[in-house]
């Protein structure tokens, strides 16, 4: 998720081209879809009515998220496209996240990518990718297929997500804090998250989700604190994990 500033000179600005960061300048209610102006092939924006199928999927997501984690709705606004990809913008002035979605997605993936972006529309702060973000994002996708009765698709991109791991190394995983996601990334924090899940529980490791510093992000530290003073946690074995000293 990140903020983009666009100094376009419009007075309507309701969504960004998402290849130019441009926004669209005119306005756009529920169930339109407008036309970019700005790129050579017209490619089109649709703002989600209510009862279109994947705006369902979205918030639903976000409100199995908000459980899930136990996190408040923040009274933000959020609206949905069906635009170039999956992608979560805070857009501040309208006190409003625009979830884009890709307009080449089935219904599937739809389920896929609308989950993976509730996460980060309910959980992760507007600074730009981390890894732990993706990982929970990639862990609660998941999770939200099993629950859809979707867990043959959810093995499905759980088979891709392991053999797309070996582009990312596990140094590029822990670089990316703010910035934008490597080849490989979703499949190396999969495996991640996986194997913490093996060593401490879902339970656990979801806490990390919501323990945050001042500044919105994920407080590692913070975390590993409240985990490791916890009675009865097996703080030895969870030391000896394979990357734990990454994580400090
Ligand atoms: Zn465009
Ligand atoms: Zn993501």
């Amino acid at each position: 998720m990140t903020v983009i500033v666009c100094n376009e000179p419009t007075s309507a600005r309701e969504v960004q081209c998402q290849r130019t960061r441009c926004y669209l300048p005119f306005p756009i209610a529920d169930g339109q879809t407008a036309i970019c102006p700005w790129c050579s092939d017209h490619e089109t924006y649709e703002r989600l009515a209510p009862d279109h199928f994947a705006r369902g999927i979205v918030e639903g997501a976000m409100q199995m998220c908000r459980s899930e984690f136990g996190v408040d709705d923040d009274g933000v606004g959020t609206a949905v496209w069906i635009g170039d990809g999956p992608e979560t913008v805070l857009e501040s002035r309208l006190n409003r996240c625009n979830i884009y979605l890709g307009r080449k997605s089935n219904p599937l993936q739809i389920m896929y990518s609308g989950s993976h972006e509730a996460f980060h529309r309910v959980c992760s702060p507007c600074v730009g990718s981390h890894w732990a973000d993706e990982m929970f994002a990639v862990l609660f996708s998941l999770l939200y297929l099993e629950r859809a009765g979707q867990g043959d698709h959810a093995d499905l991109n759980r088979l891709g997500l392991v053999a797309q791991a070996e582009a990312c190394s596990i140094e590029a995983m822990f670089a990316v804090n703010g910035g934008s996601c490597p080849d490989g990334l979703y499949g190396r924090v999969y495996i991640l998250g996986q194997s913490l899940i093996d060593c401490i529980g879902w339970d656990r490791l979801k806490m990390l989700a919501v323990t945050k510093s001042a500044d919105g992000r994920m407080d590692l530290a913070a975390w590993l604190l409240s985990l490791l003073s916890h009675p009865g946690f097996d703080g030895d074995r969870f030391c000896r994990f394979p990357t734990f000293s990454w994580w400090v």
